[in-house]
């Protein structure tokens, strides 16, 4: 049987209180990242408890900012096994949420999540961060990007700026040392037009882990020179 009371119990610590369909779809969630696991690699992360804490509350954690409003369009950079965008959408059903990672295996793994899971206004989508943010089909539509355990600040914030709209936010799930990351990609925000609201720093409910949400407004377009192509984000940050 397939436990997922740890989340329960962290979503209630973080003020949710989880109705049975949440739950139902959590479970469901949680059986196929396992069985999928087993084929292709998804997630480190195999214990029901650890899966609770390390990929499901971790992942409602930036409903707390209060930035994330019912009816948005948010995009999660590099999803892997859909983290943060799936529970995000669990929790919030009114989300337009667009799921982006460069491994197509990874794609049809949540495909089928969202299939099985019956969950509508959500796509999967295949790609590189740096070429969709050039498409004028997805480059600044977002209220909100989000990204989890990608890429060091400077080289995430050339992915993900480009999909937000002016006003919007770009919100980097990070651990708990983040100092020098932050100050080596102050420049760069600044270049693709973004300024550095806040930073959240919270010991994740049932745990001893501390996390990090440094929130990132868009306050003016990003030139179009960005993001620059031939994994220049990566080898050369800004
Ligand atoms: N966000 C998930 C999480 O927190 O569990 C997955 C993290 S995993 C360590 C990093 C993911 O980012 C991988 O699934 C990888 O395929 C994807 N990725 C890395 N670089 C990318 C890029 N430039 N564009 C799109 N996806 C990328």
């Amino acid at each position: 049987m397939t436990d997922v009371s740890t989340l329960i119990k962290g979503a209630k610590e973080l003020g949710y209180e989880m109705g049975q369909n949440e739950i139902n779809q959590f479970i469901a969630y949680k059986e196929l990242l396992k069985e999928w696991n087993q084929r292709i690699n998804i997630t480190s992360i195999t214990d029901d408890v650890e899966i609770d804490i390390k990929h499901f509350i971790d992942s409602i954690t930036p409903i707390k900012t209060n930035l994330i409003d019912d009816g948005m369009r948010i995009i999660d950079i590099g999803t892997g096994g859909g983290f943060p965008g799936i529970p995000l959408k669990i929790m919030k059903k009114d989300l337009e949420v667009v799921l982006l990672d460069s491994t197509m295996k990874r794609i049809s793994f949540l495909n089928e999540v969202i299939k099985s899971l019956g969950l509508s206004n959500i796509t999967a989508i295949h790609g590189r961060a740096e070429d969709l943010g050039r498409d004028n089909n997805y480059r600044e539509k977002f209220d909100i990007a989000i990204s989890r355990a990608v890429a060091s600040l400077n080289t995430l914030s050339e992915y993900c700026l480009p999909y937000v709209k002016v006003g919007g936010y770009f919100i980097a799930m990070k651990g708990s040392d983040i100092e020098e990351e932050i100050k080596e990609a102050k420049n760069g925000i600044k270049t693709l037009g973004g300024e550095i609201k806040d930073v959240k720093t919270f010991k994740l409910p049932l745990s001893d882990i501390n996390h990090s949400l440094i929130i990132i407004e868009k306050i003016k377009e990003t030139p179009t020179k960005y993001p620059r192509g031939g994994g220049k984000p990566k080898k050369k940050p800004l």
